[in-house]
């Protein structure tokens, strides 16, 4: 059977480009970036010609680039990397202040941080998923060093306020990070034109692989490192390098800078015309998130009377791959934490599909979606 994916906020497919570019490294290239010999120095050069390109998505220098093992490290890196200096430096501060929507990678680090006694401020979102800026602002305290809120959720599609959060921060000298995992190459991200400080992204997100990832730093930035051992990635991250990989995401940046606004153009005319479809052939439907600034190729619908599980398993015999929010929480039967946070009630949260759009699929794909969809929910 033929398989249709709607899950590419979970985890995308690799491009052929991509992996092409990665088999050298995983073959006669093998040399640790470390050593001196010339299989080793081609590791290096490869690493650093894909911090260049990395660097280049975000508008950043690339020493600015550190590479991580995905996303989720990235976050705890920020997070944590700048709490602990706190503490080594005595700055007397140990607030942070975060949204009730982040990924699980930012709060269960905030749990983790509040255990060892940092102290942290969860800003609810509004109906859409936005936060009020003035909740922010009022949130401030002498003691806050950090503002991290995500570019954009990775369950209902809403793209954060990100320049008015980071006014905000620099006003009152904070830090300011995001998890830009599902923004990067979906959003143009110019951390400087935004200013933004620190950044996570993920590779698997974009159509690399999984198990890699980077963090933006900004150079004014100092944050401890919390994984010891080498002086790989200029101290910040010790740990031979992943050099296949790390050549992988940068292949996959270079060609989301360069395809950015077909890219876009392209999902948000897949989610468009699937929100018309679902909305000419469905009722007792509610669409959530923001339906202006939202990802191109996320679709976050609930629908009245059906379970989510159901709906998705028999999606599955028809072999489509479609998701209930997160692959996170996926397992465990709870209702989303972030449909909470925008108020659906119980009984609209049961019945919810998340569709995300990407790279390789085509309008047929969302025409066997719906006619799919039809059967199932309609025809019981
Ligand atoms: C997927 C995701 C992460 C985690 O990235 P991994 O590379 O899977 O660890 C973090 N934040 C958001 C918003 C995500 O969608």
């Amino acid at each position: 059977m033929l398989i249709r994916y709607f899950d590419n906020a979970a985890t995308t497919k690799i491009k052929e480009e991509v992996l092409k570019e990665m088999f050298p490294y995983l073959t006669e290239e093998y040399g640790n970036a470390s050593s001196i010999y010339k299989i080793g120095r081609n590791s290096k050069r490869a690493i650093e010609e894909s911090r260049k390109r990395v660097a280049s998505l975000f508008n950043c220098e690339p020493s600015e680039i550190y590479f991580t093992s995905c996303g989720s490290e990235s976050d705890n890196m920020a997070l944590k990397g700048l709490a602990y200096i706190q503490k080594e430096k005595n700055t007397g501060k140990n607030h942070i202040i975060t949204s009730k929507i982040e990924h699980p990678a930012i709060l269960e680090s905030c749990k983790a941080l509040e255990k060892q006694g940092f102290e942290v401020t969860y800003l609810d979102v509004d109906e859409e998923g936005f936060i009020n800026l003035n909740t922010l602002e009022n949130a401030i305290k002498e003691s806050t060093f950090l503002i991290s809120i995500m570019f954009a959720n990775n369950e209902i599609g809403t793209i954060e306020p990100i320049e008015e959060i980071s006014k905000i921060a620099k006003k009152h000298n904070i830090t300011f990070h995001t998890d830009a995992v599902q923004a990067t190459g979906n959003i143009e991200i110019d951390v400087k034109k935004l200013g933004i400080d620190m950044l996570s992204m993920s590779g698997h997100k974009i159509y690399a692989p999984k198990g890699i990832g980077a963090i933006y730093i900004d150079k004014n930035i100092e944050i401890n490192r919390f994984l010891d051992g080498g002086h790989q990635e200029k101290n910040k991250r010790a740990g031979t390098e992943n050099v296949a990989e790390i050549v992988g995401l940068g292949k996959a940046c270079e060609i989301a800078e360069k395809n950015l606004k077909t890219y876009q153009e392209k999902l948000t005319n897949l989610r468009e015309y699937f929100f018309k479809k679902i909305k000419e052939n469905f009722k007792d439907i509610k669409i959530n998130g923001s339906l202006t600034k939202r990802l191109p190729g996320n679709c976050n619908i609930c629908f009245k009377n059906i379970d989510s599980n159901e709906l998705l398993f028999k999606l599955d015999e028809k072999g489509i791959c479609a998701s209930g929010g997160s692959a996170c929480s996926s397992g465990d039967n709870s209702i989303s934490h972030v449909l909470t946070a925008i108020g659906v009630p119980s009984e609209l949260a049961n019945g919810v599909l998340r569709i995300t759009f990407g790279d390789f699929n085509s309008k047929d794909d969302v025409d066997y979606l719906i006619t799919s969809l039809k059967k199932i929910i309609l025809e019981r």
